[in-house]
């Protein structure tokens, strides 16, 4: 999958999820054609059989549209593609036909009972997160578990290992921050901002995954059409307002991608959001550059001289 599919669906179908953008941040591939390095390295790993899947699953409908055209690249290289379109307006009705059409793809429901089984692992997810935001698990920590909900690593009984592996601790929420955008595609960034005085207590889009679910095709129709990506930005802001004042956050930064539409939204966001605002622009995978951190640094010196 190249994005949010919900994955009780593929569950449900006998099949195994596996969100290609997870090898990302680890890889020190640079792709030959690029605009976006995480739909270009993926692509390339695909068509190249580096990543080893049955069948593809494209979002490409309401997220992103390079993935449209690298899944189409992986698609001419022979891998059964899929692609799957998230209603703009949320309507259910569409949505729902998206998951028939998919659950078609996928050979069609056959262990119904995952979708409840998905439903009360969310519930742990939501813990982790409530947890993180009271200073009681590492940034860090509640990310790495939080982004495994896309594809549910893949095996429900080793993500609730993960889970309960987590380790709690005492942390000194000084500086709470909220982290918007697609993810960072730099795999330390909770932990360097962090030792720079700045705890992330909110990962906008992890917090989607574990945020919908659903007991069948129908219900989880209806509660995905609520996925903030895929809709208009008033509706997504509106959303974001609402959960940045409940975690009393007193910065954002808002990361984003290198030749990725999501850029836009940049302007935007600084309108609507009441309180400090960093953009932070990443391109290639790896660790936090050092001038990434040195803007960070100054932004927690900013915040903290706040009254
Ligand atoms: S960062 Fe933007 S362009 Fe890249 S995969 Fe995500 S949504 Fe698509």
């Amino acid at each position: 999958m190249t994005a949010l599919v919900p994955p009780e669906l593929v569950f449900a179908c006998g099949a195994e999820p596996f969100d290609v953008n997870n090898v990302i941040p680890e890889s020190k591939r640079y792709p030959k054609s690029k605009l976006c390095a995480w739909t270009a390295i993926w692509s390339e790993m695909l068509v190249n059989k580096e990543i080893e899947i049955d069948s593809l699953i494209v979002v490409a409908g309401g997220d992103c549209h390079n993935a449209l055209v690298d899944g189409q690249k992986v698609q001419r290289s022979g891998i059964p593609t899929h692609f799957f379109f998230y209603p703009f307006d949320g309507n259910p009705e569409y949505l729902e036909s998206q998951l028939e059409s998919l659950s078609g793809f996928l050979g069609g429901v056959r262990y119904p009972g995952k979708f409840r089984e998905i439903s009360k692992l969310k519930k742990l997810g939501k813990k982790i997160d409530e947890k993180r935001c009271n200073g009681r698990i590492s940034p860090a920590d509640a990310f790495r578990i939080l982004i495994s909900f896309s594809d549910l690593c893949g095996d429900l009984n080793k993500l609730e290992t993960a889970i309960s592996s987590v380790r709690e601790q005492k942390i000194e929420l000084n500086n709470r921050i909220a982290l918007i955008g697609v993810p960072p595609i730099y795999s330390d960034i909770h932990e360097v901002a962090q030792e720079l005085g700045l705890q992330v207590v909110f990962d906008e889009l992890p917090f989607e995954f574990i945020r919908h679910s659903g007991n069948d095709i129908h219900s989880t129709a209806r509660d995905y059409c609520g996925y903030t990506f895929a809709r208009p930005l008033d509706f997504r802001f509106g959303f974001l307002k609402k959960e940045l004042e409940k975690r009393k956050v007193d910065g954002v930064i808002h990361y984003t991608q290198f030749a990725c539409h999501h850029m836009l939204e940049d302007e935007i966001l600084r309108d609507e959001l009441d309180c400090p605002v960093l953009t932070i622009q990443g391109d290639m995978p790896g660790k936090t550059p050092e001038q990434v951190k040195l803007r960070l640094e100054a932004f927690g010196e900013m915040i903290g001289r706040q009254p």
